[in-house]
Order: C-alpha cells, then sequence, then structure tokens
C-alpha cells in the first residue's frame, strides 16, 4: 500500500472522493519544500507545521534534537520535538537516550566520586584480619554448614574452618 504521501498527492481534489480520501485530506496535507514533498499534519498558515517524520528520518531527527538539547533528558526532548513533529514516539526518544554512550558515561560518574578512600596500614602479621562466612547449610557436612575464611589483613595469608554455627563466641573462639 502506499505511503499517505503517495495517496494524498493521487487524489483527485476536483473528481468524487471516497470516504478515505476525505479522511485523509482532513488530517493530512502536503508541504512543497523544494523539490521534496513533505507531510505535514493539516495546518492553518499563521503556525508552524508539524511533520511527519519518516521511518528513515527518525533516528537522525532524535540524535539531532538530543544534542540540540545538550544531552538533554526525556521530557525536554519530547518538548522539543512536538513542537515540529507528530509522530515521534516517547518510547523511541526514550530508547534513543538510554542508549546514548555520553548520557550513561555522565550518569556513571557521580557513583565513582568518594571511591578512593584511605587504605588501612597493617604493620605486623597478625595484628589485623578480615573474616568472610560462607554459607553451606544447604550442603552441610555433619554438624559443619558454615566454612569461616579468615584472611590476614598484611599478609593475605588465609585460613579456613568449618563452623556449625555462626554464633559470635564459636566465630571469635
Ligand atoms: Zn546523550
Amino acid at each position: 500500500m502506499a505511503n499517505p504521501t503517495e495517496q494524498l498527492t493521487a487524489i483527485d481534489k476536483s473528481g468524487k472522493k471516497t470516504p478515505h480520501e476525505y479522511y485523509l485530506l482532513k488530517k493530512y496535507e502536503i508541504l512543497k519544500c523544494g523539490d521534496v514533498l513533505k507531510l505535514i499534519r493539516r495546518w492553518t498558515a499563521n503556525e508552524d507545521p508539524i511533520y511527519f517524520a519518516t521511518l528513515e528520518d527518525t533516528f537522525d531527527i532524535i540524535k539531532r534534537v538530543h544534542i540540540a538539547t545538550g544531552h538533554g533528558g526525556r521530557d525536554k526532548m519530547v518538548k522539543e520535538l512536538s513542537k515540529k513533529y507528530a509522530n515521534i514516539t516517547h518510547d523511541a526518544i526514550y530508547i534513543y537516550k538510554s542508549l546514548c554512550i555520553e548520557c550513561q558515561r555522565k550518569r556513571k560518574r557521580p557513583t565513582t566520586k568518594g571511591i578512593v578512600v584511605r587504605p588501612i596500614l597493617t604493620r605486623n602479621f597478625g595484628s589485623r584480619s578480615q573474616v568472610d562466612l560462607v554459607d553451606m547449610q544447604a550442603m552441610k557436612q555433619g554438624n559443619y554448614k558454615w566454612i569461616m575464611v579468615y584472611q590476614d589483613h598484611l599478609t593475605k595469608f588465609c585460613v579456613l574452618r568449618p563452623l556449625t554455627s555462626k554464633r559470635t563466641a564459636e566465630v571469635a573462639y
């Protein structure tokens, strides 16, 4: 089936029109820009025309507005695009925005702030350590349900012990 632009130009304006042709004429209009025919929403000449973007142009239009608004958010882009285009969906705008590499970089920046902390310095073996418990309750061995991982902070020397519970007293012992 021909696209609305072709259908519209094919209508014989002086002849008898079908209901569908009436519908098209009521809804759309063709704007001639040089040699190019552009499909627009039927308009009154004192306002700016609202265009129907073709599928091939949609990506470039969204990209242009996204950059023109300084990598604007969805609402900013929707506002800009609705001034000029009738058929750019919120979904398309949202997808473009979520895939913009520049925006992804910007979003990640705040989370990397404050990550650099002062390192903890340990002078002697055995003076500071880190303990982690591995939950083995689903595969217990006799009464043992936990693996305690004890790591010396200075040397990274590691000790493993099976535990029957994760009670403070048992872990400390
Ligand atoms: Zn962006």
